[in-house]
């Protein structure tokens, strides 16, 4: 009995999860660092007594630890489970159905599926044979959706022009901590248009959470919180934003996990060269690297067979290639050697 809808959609499909711990999992961009030890502790000091009451709504306290970490203020952060939930609602918040939503060819590929859940009409903009983003081709649209650092190319480009249109922008920064370039959050806050949205599954390592945010102008803000009032009032569970809210006051911490991700970044994308695969000159904490033989999926099935999880889309443009999260040195080690006996 399920609805045309249902029927019609083709869901995202996700990284897989192996029940197999033994595996080397280099297929989600998690992080592989643990969340702060500050998460530890406070989540062990949470009282289970809490969980009989709904959880704060508005996300009150972590809202401001947010606003105070971006220099904006409380009315210009949103909190969500998980950012893909906060895109989500962002869509459904700034996207009219009158003109095509706009995203790269080779972007993250949610992004075509909210549309069609949603009913809102979009346009694939191809990259450039570089992939990079081909300006021209955003000069006319109802809205238009950046991943930066995109994914899964991993370059990052100077999109600051986007947070002064006449139409909708989400600027989508779930990697944007390994990229050592600014955030265009607090542009956000000031502008029209823009709206940002980040992650705590990536740099803060807590994917497990579910915790994501938008920074955007309080009126923008404002359309996304009557979005998510409109679907699910307490989307964010008490344990999560006790955790979030840890690991954000833990700014050390968080920055030296990304400095250790950016190394082994270097040292990854220099051994797989070495090997004959092309990279892509990456700003996130992962890879594209294409390999020797221009066939992604049999080097994917190789790498699972020998213990070693990435990820590969067979997709236009992504055959050929592999995206490799940057894990420890000792994992990109072990994907390196289990390449070397193929
Ligand atoms: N945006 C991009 C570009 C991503 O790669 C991901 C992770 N799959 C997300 C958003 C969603 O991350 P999360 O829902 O864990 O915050």
């Amino acid at each position: 009995m399920i609805s045309e809808l249902a029927k019609k959609l083709v869901p995202y499909v996700a990284g897989e999860q192996p029940h197999d711990k033994s595996y080397v999992k280099l297929n989600t961009n998690e992080n592989p660092y643990s969340p702060s030890p500050e998460v530890a502790k406070a989540i062990a000091a949470f009282d289970a007594a809490r969980l009989k009451l709904y959880p704060d709504p508005d996300c009150t306290a972590l809202r401001d630890a947010i606003a105070k970490k971006e220099g904006v203020e409380r009315e210009n952060v949103f909190v969500g489970n998980g950012s893909d939930e906060v895109l989500g609602f962002a869509f459904l918040a700034l996207f009219n159905k009158d003109a095509p939503v706009k995203f790269a060819d080779v972007t993250y590929s949610f992004y075509p599926v909210y549309c069609e859940l949603f009913g809102l009409p979009y346009e694939k903009v191809p990259l450039t044979d570089n992939y990079i983003l081909n300006r021209q081709g955003y000069a006319d649209c109802g809205g238009a959706v950046f991943a930066n650092p995109n994914a899964p190319t991993g370059i990052w480009e100077d999109v600051s022009e986007y947070a002064n249109k006449n139409f909708p922008v989400i600027i989508d920064e779930a990697y944007i901590d390994f990229s050592g370039k600014e955030s265009l959050a607090k542009s956000a806050a000031k502008s029209a248009n823009a709206v940002t949205v980040k992650t705590f599954s990536k740099s803060y390592g807590l994917a497990g959470m579910r915790c994501g945010y938008a920074v955007a102008s309080a009126e923008n803000i404002e359309g996304i919180n009557r979005v998510k009032n409109g679907f699910n009032s307490y989307s964010v569970n008490a344990l999560t934003q006790t955790a979030a809210l840890a690991a954000i006051r833990d700014e050390e911490y968080h920055k030296s996990t990304v400095k250790k991700v950016i190394g082994t970044r270097g040292k990854l994308i220099a051994r797989l060269k070495e090997m004959g695969y092309a990279c892509l000159n990456s700003s996130a904490n992962f890879v594209l690297a294409t390999t020797p033989d221009g066939n992604g999926g049999r080097v994917y099935e190789y790498l699972k067979e020998n213990g070693v999880l990435v990820r590969f889309f067979d997709a236009p443009r992504l055959r050929d290639k592999l995206r490799i999260t940057v894990g420890t040195d000792e994992e990109a080690e072990k994907l390196i050697s289990a390449l070397k006996r193929m």
